[in-house]
């Protein structure tokens, strides 16, 4: 099968460092193996959905010296092939509607929780408790779903009824980002590793619609100095306050690399000079971030 990646940003607010590391990789990766790299502008979200955010974020990959092929896709211009996937579960019995609201979910003592959130009970899982109510429809996931990851090793995986598509019609991410990367034919996922139990469910859903599942590579989060997850109480980590700063993409992609150990500390490393180290172990490593 060709290599084909992608790099699927929310067009929520500005690129930040960690998630523009994540989309160098990415690129690199589907470079390295002679493939094609997709975007997908993931905006189902829409109230979270920042005007301008969009345009903004591919200029910084350019800027990063990223390329793609085709052009960008959109997740709310695409509602009816989810619909499709969708009837298609419901057909073969792997969809069951549900009348729970978020909040009994959350307050059923029965119900997992773990760092993969609370995990759905299976209230509704002959029929919907409240047929009057409108009505949720989940994904009947009766196994937990393995899987080895290409950066993190094996991964016992979690069994949750997830749902697919909201009571008032929305569809959920699970559902849009599986059916995406099946009918986009992605064959390797590159993203952070707070992903990693969403793979899982997505495993679940590519062989409940009869497809191959693709690739894994779920890649560390970029910690701040402190050692915490990167957060704008780090101060300025977009990469536009980086570059308005007047930093080269050749110095922030250095700085990038060696937080993951493949650059030296101050060490210039252009987009395409990651192509050369794509084969190398991750070993994350904090670095300066002196904005
Ligand atoms: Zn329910």
């Amino acid at each position: 099968m060709p290599y084909t990646g992608r790099f699927a940003p929310s067009p929520t607010g500005a690129l930040h460092l960690g998630t523009a590391r994540t989309a160098l990789l990415a690129w690199a990766r589907a470079r390295a193996a002679g493939g094609r790299f997709l975007l997908r502008i993931e905006d189902l979200d829409q109230p979270r959905t920042v005007a301008g955010a969009e345009a903004a974020i591919l200029q910084d990959l350019r800027w990063l010296g990223l390329d793609w092929d085709g052009e960008p896709v959109r997740q709310s211009e695409r509602a009816q092939l989810y619909a499709d996937a969708l009837e298609r579960l419901r057909r073969e019995g792997r969809a069951f509607a549900c009348s729970c609201s978020r909040r009994e979910v959350e307050q059923s003592a029965s119900a997992p929780h773990d760092e993969n959130g609370v995990r759905y009970p299976g209230t509704c899982r002959q029929a919907p408790l409240h047929p009057g109510r409108p009505l949720a429809w989940r994904f009947r996931m009766d196994a937990p779903e393995p899987l080895t990851d290409l950066a993190c090793g094996p991964y016992a995986g979690i069994q949750d009824d997830f749902v697919l598509r909201r009571a008032e019609g929305g569809f959920n991410y699970q559902m849009a980002c599986a059916v995406d990367d099946l009918l986009q034919g992605v064959s390797e996922v590159v993203r952070g590793v707070d992903l990693l139990g969403s793979a899982s469910r997505q495993q679940a859903l590519h062989k409940a619609l009869g497809a191959p599942p693709p690739l894994w590579y779920h890649v560390p989060l970029l910690e701040g100095p402190d050692g915490f997850r990167l957060s704008k109480r780090h101060g300025s980590i977009s990469v536009a306050a980086y570059r308005e700063a007047g930093w080269s993409p050749q110095r922030l992609g250095g700085l990038l690399a060696a937080s993951l150990g493949w650059a030296g500390d101050g060490e210039a490393m252009q987009a395409a000079g990651w192509i050369g180290r794509v084969g190398r172990p991750l070993q994350p490593r904090r670095v300066p971030l002196d904005l």
